[in-house]
């Protein structure tokens, strides 16, 4: 059986995790690509390629290029420029695409979540909702906040924000995961009245849904951008069986 080349888009803990599954099996040789935003990303294992692609056009000439046999999006699922262009190079050169997205929270007894529709009005409505607000969307969106003065904000990223943010802040560099008595912490030490987070997924960061379940307080949560043209699954296992009847050899066909 010939080893299939397959392409990982990452930046989250999924492709991490799928890169590793996917090392283990000789029937693939996994590279994973980065954007390069993080300043000390944790390195998958296998090949890693760093830095944008140039667009779908670029992407469709790698695919090319490098003979990638199958494409995995497992890119975050708010980072929709990527995996548009992924949909758009792999059906120019008409190379499998499977997008891996975690699936998207939901409430339960107890929540008091807002859905917005984008990270503008999540601006409005968390300047609504409280006074002492959590921004835990990373960094990127965080200048539709910028211009808001008479509110304060705990604002938690991986790397230190670059664009504009709110005159009254404290920036908290951490990377998850958090843990719920963590997350209780800072919501009580910064008296947090209300959060702003994306519809991310996953258990890295929910604890800090379960800790503002726990004190009462309102989460304004981000609902994810649309991204059409893509089979997707939301688990590893999934993933890692997409590809492998991809790899399986032809069956052949039996004389009548
Ligand atoms: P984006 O807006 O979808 O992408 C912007 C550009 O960055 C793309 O057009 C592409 O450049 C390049 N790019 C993005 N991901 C890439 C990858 N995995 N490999 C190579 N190039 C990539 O992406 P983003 O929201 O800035 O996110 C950047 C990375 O951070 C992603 O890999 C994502 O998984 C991760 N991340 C994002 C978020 C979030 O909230 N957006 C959260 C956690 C992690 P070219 O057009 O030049 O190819």
């Amino acid at each position: 059986m010939s080893t299939r080349r397959v392409l990982v888009l990452g930046g989250t803990g999924d492709a991490l995790a799928l890169a590793g599954r996917l090392c283990d099996d000789p029937a693939f040789a996994v590279t994973t690509s980065l954007a390069g935003r993080v300043a000390r990303p944790t390195l998958p294992p296998g090949t890693v390629r760093i830095g944008g692609f140039g667009g779908a056009d670029g992407f469709a000439a790698y695919l090319l290029d490098e003979r990638v046999d199958a494409v995995v999006d497992a890119t975050h699922p708010f980072a929709a420029a990527i995996s548009r262009n992924a949909v758009r190079a792999c059906a120019r050169t008409r190379v499998p695409l499977l997008a891996l997205e975690r699936p998207r929270w939901t409430p339960v007894a107890g929540d008091r979540w807002e859905r917005v529709a984008d990270v503008v009005e999540a601006s409005t409505r968390s300047r609504d909702l409280g006074a002492r607000i959590f921004l835990t969307i990373g960094r990127q969106g965080l200048g539709s906040f910028a211009a808001i003065d008479d509110r304060w904000f705990l604002v938690r990223a991986i790397d230190a924000p670059e664009g504009p943010l709110p005159r009254h802040h404290v920036l908290m560099l951490a990377r998850g995961p958090f843990a719920l008595l963590d997350e209780l912490t800072t919501l009580r030490a910064h008296a947090i009245d209300v959060i702003v987070t994306k519809d991310s997924g996953g258990d890295a960061t929910e604890a800090k849904l379960a800790a503002a379940r726990a004190l009462g307080i309102p989460v304004v949560v981000v609902d994810r951008p649309l991204i059409d043209g893509a089979s997707t699954v939301s688990d590893l296992d999934a993933a890692v069986s997409w590809l492998a009847v991809l790899s399986a050899p032809p069956r052949t066909k039996h004389p009548a």
